[in-house]
């Protein structure tokens, strides 16, 4: 199934998301994203791209896979890593889809990178590769890893690049029919911007499998149900400018779109 979180009277509402004559609805409330039990219908089912989108996931921390695609390490010249290259992203720069990111007047280079972002399903720790990692993915959606090019590379960690306000978009919805093996046997993962296809990789791409990072990242950091993890993006990044609309697609799950616009002051 897929779900979304929306603003409805002022507050955060879950909404089961169902497909009716090629447009996707809100049908009906959930209590929760982990009881996949529809609660209460919607009197007036409500258009997914008119609703004001959440986005889909609290996650209590956000880690994401640098360089996890071959051709999008060697496009900006450097090595392919040995291990994972691991990074944070902070709660605080989630944003929905629809919601404007915000580039920050201390960068003069942001990036867009579309990715597939995995929504963890049970407390891990410690996980071995060889384990079925089936039980730990709750579903699967959409993110866009903005990212102050500039300043990832004066900075010299990611920190302050990755981790701007706004710089963690996800969403439309959680599609909890994605399987661990259907990630491994390849998920189409595309960015366009203002239309026009920059990215188009595969999932069966990655230079670590979901199985391997989720290894290598437990061993180190307890993972908690409804953590978000990126999973690095194809190549193909580049540059946004003010007022471009960037779309990343995930087969089968959906598109995220955001606009860009300048800080506010
Ligand atoms: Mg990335």
């Amino acid at each position: 199934m897929k779900y979304c979180r929306f603003e409805e009277d002022g507050g955060a509402a879950w909404g089961l998301v169902e497909e009716r004559a090629g447009e996707m609805w809100i049908t009906a409330r959930l209590d929760s994203p982990w009881k996949q039990m529809p609660g209460a219908a919607l009197a007036d089912p409500l258009r997914l791209r008119e609703a004001r989108l959440l986005p889909p996931v609290t996650p209590t921390k956000i880690i994401c896979v640098g360089r996890n695609y071959r051709d999008h390490a060697k496009e900006l010249g450097n090595e392919v890593p040995a291990e994972p290259l691991l990074f944070l992203k902070p709660p605080s720069s989630l944003l929905g889809a629809g919601g404007v990111v915000r580039m920050p007047k201390v960068s003069a280079r942001v990036d867009y990178e579309g990715e597939l972002a995995v929504v963890i399903g049970r407390r891990i720790r410690r996980m071995s590769v060889g384990e079925d990692i089936q039980p730990c993915i709750h579903g699967v959606t959409v993110a866009n890893d903005v990212t102050a090019r500039d300043l990832q590379k004066k900075d010299g960690q990611w920190t302050r690049a990755k981790g701007f306000d706004s710089f963690c978009p996800v969403g439309p919805v959680v599609d909890t029919d994605v399987t661990a093996a259907a990630i491994a046997a390849g998920v189409a993962v595309e960015t366009r911007v203002n239309g026009e296809l920059r990215q188009h990789g595969s999932t069966a791409d990655f230079l670590f499998s979901l199985p391997e990072l989720l290894a290598y990242i437990t061993a180190a950091i307890t993972l908690e149900p409804g953590d978000l993890l990126l999973t690095g993006t194809p190549a193909g990044v580049g540059p946004v400018n003010v007022g471009d609309e960037v779309a990343v697609s995930v087969a089968g799950v959906g598109t995220l779109r955001n606009s860009f616009a300048a800080e506010e002051k």
